[in-house]
């Protein structure tokens, strides 16, 4: 039976178990210190700890719930995308992303997934399983270690370690890779709280996103949560009839359903919500469709973002002219829905999510 992993631990079942072994309160905090700002691989390195400690920690738990296997990084080197294997031989991944003065980790949160939109690898793979909280906030972790480690090397030797661990930790999550994480609701919950805890890795909340394909029942739990996480969702049409094709879980989530529930969250948080609008050539990248979206969006505080298909990861699908996409921005801008049309980084590597799971599955 595989071992449980160190991060699905609570602070408080960490001290528990401690206090079981009659190990004094303070060791929690140091393990987690460990855990969450260390560039360590395993519970050997935890020198502070005393030996018998480290053992029995390496015989109860795992350090890391997933092991990367492949890597790649895109050639003007801003994005690297890693394969990790979990403990039942199944495939994730997640990318990091560098630009923008961010340090973007992009988590998965299903292996596979069951909505099957055409414009997502993730969908032609089907659903497998749903990712525990553990291998969800390990793959951010497994980023942050090695940013940590990268700017120990640049760092002049004197400088606090402890500046380090703050500055060069991840400053974004989003939860954009493989899988629905509204699906999954409660181990990304208990991942987002990992990821946000003061006594764990200590993100600022505003700074994860949660991004849907849109679960109005789901939206309205989110909204009911304090923290201040932000959500996006994934419209890409404008009318159910396009958007059945392009996003089939309108077929069980219609507009005239999703949108008010966009209405409701953002009036009970006060946040902003972020609508994704994948472009694609002569689908939905005309002018009549932006006064439509415009029209679907009024008085809602939202902001779109204007994304053009990605080729690699939809080959049936064209990218818009880019005069089509000026349109569109356009169109949304003077009838008052703010807007930005986004770059795609990362095509050279594939870094739509479930590409390089779909590539290295092809020549496995
Ligand atoms: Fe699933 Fe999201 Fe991909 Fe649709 S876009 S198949 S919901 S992961």
């Amino acid at each position: 039976m595989p071992k449980i992993a160190i991060t699905e631990l609570s602070p408080k079942d960490l001290r528990d178990i401690l206090s079981d072994w009659g190990e004094p309160q303070y060791r929690a905090r140091q393990i987690l210190d460990w855990v969450y700002h260390k560039p360590i691989s395993d519970f050997s390195a935890m020198s502070n700890l005393p030996p018998n400690l480290r053992e029995r920690l390496d015989s109860e738990f795992s350090f890391q719930s997933v092991l990367p296997v492949t890597e790649v990084t895109s050639r003007d080197g801003t994005t690297t995308k890693v394969l990790f294997r979990l403990s039942d031989g199944r495939s994730i991944e997640s990318v990091l992303m560098m630009y923008d003065k961010r340090r973007t980790v992009c988590v998965s949160s299903q292996v596979g997934c069951a909505f099957g939109c055409p414009l997502c690898a993730t969908g032609a793979s089907g659903f497998e399983r749903n990712l525990t909280p553990a291998e969800i906030t390990d793959q951010v972790l497994f980023f942050s270690r090695r940013l940590i480690s990268q700017q120990s090397a640049v760092s002049s030797p004197g400088r606090d370690e402890g500046l380090l661990t703050i500055d060069y930790r991840p400053s974004n999550v989003v939860f954009m890779g493989m899988g629905e994480p509204l699906v999954n609701f409660e181990a990304v919950w208990r991942a987002v709280e990992n990821l946000i805890s003061p006594d764990l890795l200590g993100l600022g909340a505003r700074h994860l996103t949660i991004s849907t394909i849109g679960i109005p029942s789901a939206i309205k739990k989110l909204s009911q949560k304090k923290l201040q996480v932000g959500l996006a969702v994934s419209l890409h049409a404008p009318n159910n009839e396009l958007r059945d094709l392009l996003a089939p879980p309108n077929r069980m989530y219609p507009l005239e359903v999703l949108i008010p529930a966009c209405r409701s969250y953002v009036e009970a948080t006060r946040r902003r919500i972020t609508f994704e609008y994948t472009l694609i050539r002569s689908v939905n990248d005309s002018v009549p469709l932006a006064i439509e979206l415009a029209d679907l969006l009024r008085g809602l505080n939202c902001h779109v973002d204007l994304i053009p298909v990605n080729p690699a990861a939809c080959p049936e699908f064209k990218p818009p002219h880019r005069a089509r996409v000026q349109a569109f921005h356009e169109t949304l801008t003077r009838h008052h829905v703010p807007n930005t049309i986004r770059l795609r980084r990362g095509l050279d590597i594939h870094a739509g999510c479930g590409q390089l799971r779909a590539q290295v599955r092809k020549t496995d």
